[in-house]
């Protein structure tokens, strides 16, 4: 057997044990979890500076305190959300009990990127202790001090009979995913999530996948371009670009185009002064490849503002593309760089076409003072989320369900959808052992006569319309 079956099966033979089921197990788990953050945030910090140069105000943001809030979230309702669940009854079950109880699906796999790597291992990890499983993390290999510091201390906070960590570059997933998982939840690129979801349909393995995308951000003539430029630049040039739901280009018209350029130039000044290059609030491309592969995108279009390299420092500078056209590379890909290209539209129509033609993003902005050009793109497009008038920002809610569509992804975590993400809704009626009598109308040998009082008992009705309200 190889290591990673023997690894599941102790894992499966745990969580068979009911170990995870008592809320008092869970919650102990979950503090422990927020002990790990808590102790560890200095390492934390220098290990998402040496792998990326992450600003240690960025990640106390957007890895910390997400954790930290979706770890308190949870605490504070995970009682109410364990409750089973009782629902309404038809005339033959009156008596008897209906109610839907929240069932841990038994040992999930959690695939992390490397992008905001403690968030998006530890987040999904919260929902799934949360919901009573036994889970296995595989933190990306990219981030490789996030990851040494996630294998080596992870384990010292939780218990290990139920949660481990398996460090695998892409040859050693592939074995681990030949192993049968009760839920596997991935987050990464499109084209690897075809692979897990082949994989767990070896199994008929149920899955999440959070995956990535171009994200349009339509900016209307009637804004206050100073606004927009400043959140548009914080969205795309946050963690240096690499966010899966940073704005991946703008839609506008020509004369915004004009207004909105000095405008950028003026927040990425503002942010990260004169030379970003020696801003301690702007990161660094992750790898050489990832690198090479983001300034090959910088031939499309030309350079407005930026546009700057340094391959040694894998450095790429806040940059704005002009110029653009429809099917030049940088608009075949994600960009997951520091880069921004504007492409003209000549209306809100022509914006919500383009948007409609391309495959289904993960995030759609919108910016405009106009509350009908921002409900005509709302209802007009499709995405996994939807934020106006700023970007990024609508993922700091815990109560909004994250996810994609189509190509963006399947399925949605976060808050309370975390918690119902890991968990199956089992249904389940306890009936009486008596009242036979009731029951003899539905056995054969079957009597017609039988038949309307049975629908009658068990049919759900249509309600009347009620024309006076
Ligand atoms: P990736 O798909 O290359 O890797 C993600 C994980 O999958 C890593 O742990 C990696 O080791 C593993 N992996 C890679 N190739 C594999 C294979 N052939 N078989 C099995 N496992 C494999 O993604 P990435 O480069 O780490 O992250 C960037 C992508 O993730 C972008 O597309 C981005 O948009 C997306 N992303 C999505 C979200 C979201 O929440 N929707 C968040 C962050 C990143």
């Amino acid at each position: 057997m190889s290591p990673h079956t023997v690894l599941v099966s102790r894992l499966r033979a745990a969580w068979l044990s009911g170990k995870t089921r008592p809320m008092e197990y869970r919650v102990a788990q979950l503090e422990a979890l927020g002990r790990f953050l808590d102790e560890n945030k200095l390492d934390i910090l220098e290990a998402t500076a040496l792998d990326m140069r992450k600003p240690p105000f960025e990640v106390e943001l957007s890895e910390i305190s997400i954790c930290r809030s979706e770890l308190n979230h949870t605490l504070n309702n995970l009682g109410t959300w364990m409750k089973d669940e009782h629902v309404d009854k038809n005339w033959v079950t009156q008596l008897d009990s209906a109610f839907i109880r929240k069932d841990p699906y038994g040992v999930v796999l959690i695939i992390g990127p490397w992008n905001y790597p403690i968030n998006l291992l530890l987040v999904p990890l919260i929902g799934a202790i949360a919901a009573g499983n036994c889970v296995v993390m595989k933190p990306s290999e990219i981030s490789r001090n996030v990851e040494r510091l996630v294998a080596e201390m992870l384990p010292r906070y939780l218990d290990k009979d139920c949660f481990a960590v398996v460090t695998a570059g892409v040859e050693e997933t592939t074995r681990l995913l030949e192993n049968k998982f009760d839920y596997i939840f991935f987050t990464g690129s499109p084209s690897v999530g075809r692979i897990i979801m082949t994989a767990a349909a070896k199994h008929l393995t149920p899955v999440t996948l959070e995956l990535g995308g171009k994200n349009p951000c339509y900016v209307s003539d009637s804004c206050n371009v100073q606004n927009v430029a400043r959140r548009v630049a914080w969205g795309r040039f946050f963690n240096a670009g690499q966010t899966c739901v940073a704005p991946d280009y703008v839609l506008c018209s020509a004369d915004m185009q004009e207004k909105l350029l000095p405008a950028l130039r003026e927040a990425i000044t503002e942010f990260y002064g004169p030379n970003p290059q020696e801003s301690p609030d702007f990161g660094r491309i992750v790898g050489d490849k990832h690198f090479q592969r983001v300034q090959a995108l910088l031939r499309s279009g030309h350079a407005a503002i930026g546009g700057q390299t340094d391959a040694e420092a894998r450095y790429i500078a806040p940059t704005v593309l002009v110029g653009v056209q429809q099917d030049d590379p940088i608009m075949e890909e994600e960009i997951f760089g520091p880069i921004l290209p504007i492409l003209t539209v000549t209306s809100v129509d022509d914006a919500i076409a383009f948007i409609n033609a391309r495959e289904r993003p993960l995030a759609i902005y919108v910016f405009s003072s106009c509350k009908k050009v921002v409900n005509r793109v709302l209802e007009q497009t499709s995405s996994g989320g939807f934020c106006a008038n700023d970007t990024i920002m609508h993922i700091t809610l815990t109560s909004l369900p994250f996810g994609g569509i189509g190509q963006s992804g399947l399925g949605r975590y976060h808050g309370r959808s975390s918690f119902d993400t890991f968990s199956h809704p089992r249904s389940a009626l306890l009936r009486g052992a008596g009242r036979e009598a009731f029951n003899t109308l539905r056995y054969p040998p079957y009597a017609r006569r039988c038949l309307p009082l049975l629908r009658a008992t068990t049919e759900t009705k249509r309600q009347a319309a009620c024309t006076l309200l």
